[in-house]
């Protein structure tokens, strides 16, 4: 009998969470998955005495889901969606569901919309942020694809999302195609930037400051009642006071060398591929990479030197409020790309894109959830058309006051020979944007000199010459 809302497909932690998610929500979901002896366990354990209920085959699934069928596959990305795909289509009818929850490329999300448009069905690629708890308590959602799902699905997936302030649902309608998995993307390139950015925070902390792991952790705590306020200072704090078996604290004892999975790094081919200068992002998933070269640097540590005999002489209170402004201003410069690449993406892809709902959608329920996305909302709606983030007045005015801090830091740390790929670019990058006259002047003409590229004048935009700059015929 049809009995089921949805059906989910994936046994594995996400798909249970957000099953036993969906069911506190009051939704009956049929849960499935390929090897079955998962369901069985599923049902008898996680899901005993719920009103989930379980399926045998895809077929046996099917028929269990009131119409028009929702079913949310939950598995590994790539292979295996297409594989559940190419299985489900002979069983469903026209205008059925299947909701890709997995990190799927956003361009096989729009193939995928493609191909099913042309079997009457409707895919939805939708990205789930906030792990394993965020699926069981309330993630962040951004589901995109063929906009007639949305009706259908749209009460499940704002019932079981975060809510933030007065109850608000951390999820809204993305875009056609591969939107809501771009939007996914680059929601984990910005995870990428920010943990770096702490991450030299703490560098400069330790290194510079000489602050012991009590004292950084007070002063990630105090930040968390700042602009700063989020999600991973929080867990920051709470990482630099936990203390091992032995009564030592574990992070000193933890291999740096960072692992990454690829969203970060496709945000940043994202970026090149659309010429977006995502250049915090960028770096970020560079400064993992050089972390990963563990025992090269041990090597390396034996003949290279830095700067000797630099001892910080400041104020240290100011120095660590500095550190914090610098953090604050980078991370504007870093959400400002982010936001540049999907204004980007939208106009490659002639996706619609709203803004101000992507920000709310992150504003809670995800990794990257902080008060901070909140003023980014404040500001599309301010002004929906908004070209630059750093063009709002809160946030020109943000890092105005930031400014002579930020460089401050970022002077110290280089000559205290401190790593800060991510302070650094995001501050080249607002002196880049800041300027009217940049010295590509020079780079048209050399361009101009060696290949005959052409340039343009000042006075003629449009008009593209050569010269001949070495007066030989
Ligand atoms: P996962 O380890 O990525 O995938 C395991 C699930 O995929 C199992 O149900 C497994 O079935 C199925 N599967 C694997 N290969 C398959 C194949 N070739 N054919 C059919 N089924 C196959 O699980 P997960 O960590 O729960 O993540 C699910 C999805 O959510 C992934 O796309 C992941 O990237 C995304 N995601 C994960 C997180 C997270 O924090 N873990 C957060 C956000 C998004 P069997 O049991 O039969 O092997």
């Amino acid at each position: 009998m049809a009995q089921a809302d949805i059906a989910l497909i994936g046994l594995a932690v996400m798909g249970q969470n957000l099953i036993m998610n969906m069911n506190d929500h009051g939704f009956v979901v049929c849960a499935y998955n390929r090897t079955v002896s998962k369901v069985h366990d599923f049902l008898q354990n996680e899901a005993k005495g719920s009103k989930v209920i379980g399926a045998e085959s895809l077929e046996d699934m099917v028929s269990k889901l009131k119409k028009p069928r929702r079913i949310i596959l939950l598995v590994k990305a790539g292979q295996a969606v297409d594989d559940f795909i190419d299985k489900l289509v002979p069983l469903l009818e026209a205008g059925d569901i299947i909701i890709d929850g997995g990190n799927s490329e956003y361009r096989d999300t729009t193939r995928r919309c493609k191909s099913l448009k042309e079997k009457g069905l409707l895919f939805v690629g939708s990205g789930v942020s906030g792990g394993e708890e965020g699926a069981r308590y309330g993630p962040s959602l951004m589901p995109g694809g063929h906009k007639e799902a949305w009706p259908h699905i749209k009460d499940i997936f704002q019932s079981i999302a975060a809510k933030v302030g007065t109850g608000e649902p951390c999820c809204d309608w993305v875009g056609d195609e591969g939107a809501g998995h771009f939007v996914k993307m680059v929601h984990n390139g910005i995870e990428y930037g920010d943990m770096q950015l702490i991450c030299e925070a703490y560098h400069l902390m330790k290194d510079v400051l000489g602050m012991d792991h009590d004292e950084m952790a007070q002063a990630f705590d105090s930040w968390n009642k700042t602009e700063l306020d989020s999600f991973l200072i929080e867990i920051t704090a709470n990482i630099l006071k936990y203390k091992d078996a032995d009564g030592k604290h574990l992070l000193p004892k933890i291999r740096d060398s960072a692992g990454q999975k690829g969203t970060g790094k496709w945000t940043a081919i994202s970026a090149l591929e659309y010429g977006t200068p995502v250049t915090l992002i960028g770096e970020a998933v560079f400064a993992r990479c050089l972390s990963s070269l563990k025992d090269e640097r041990v090597q390396a540590s034996r003949s290279l030197s830095g700067p000797q005999g630099v001892k910080f002489s400041g104020n240290k209170a100011a120095f660590l409020e500095d550190i914090r402004k610098a953090l604050y201003a980078s991370k504007i410069i870093s959400y400002a790309q982010g936001f540049m690449l999907l204004r980007q993406a939208a106009t490659e892809f002639g996706w619609s894109l709203n803004y101000g709902a992507i920000a709310l959608m992150w504003r809670g329920g995800c990794i990257i959830r902080s008060v901070f996305l909140g003023k980014i909302k404040e500001a599309f709606d301010r002004d929906a058309g908004l070209q630059n983030l750093l063009l709002d007045n809160f946030f020109s005015n943000a890092v105005q006051d930031c400014q002579e801090s930020w460089r401050r830091t970022v002077s110290v740390g280089v000559q205290h020979g401190i790593p800060m790929p991510c302070f650094t670019t995001a501050l080249s990058f607002y002196d880049g944007y800041r300027h009217d006259m940049l010295p590509a002047n020079l780079l048209q003409a050399q361009r101009d000199y060696f290949g005959a590229h052409t340039y343009e004048l000042l006075s003629n935009p449009g008009h593209f010459i050569h010269t001949n700059w070495t007066g030989h015929g």
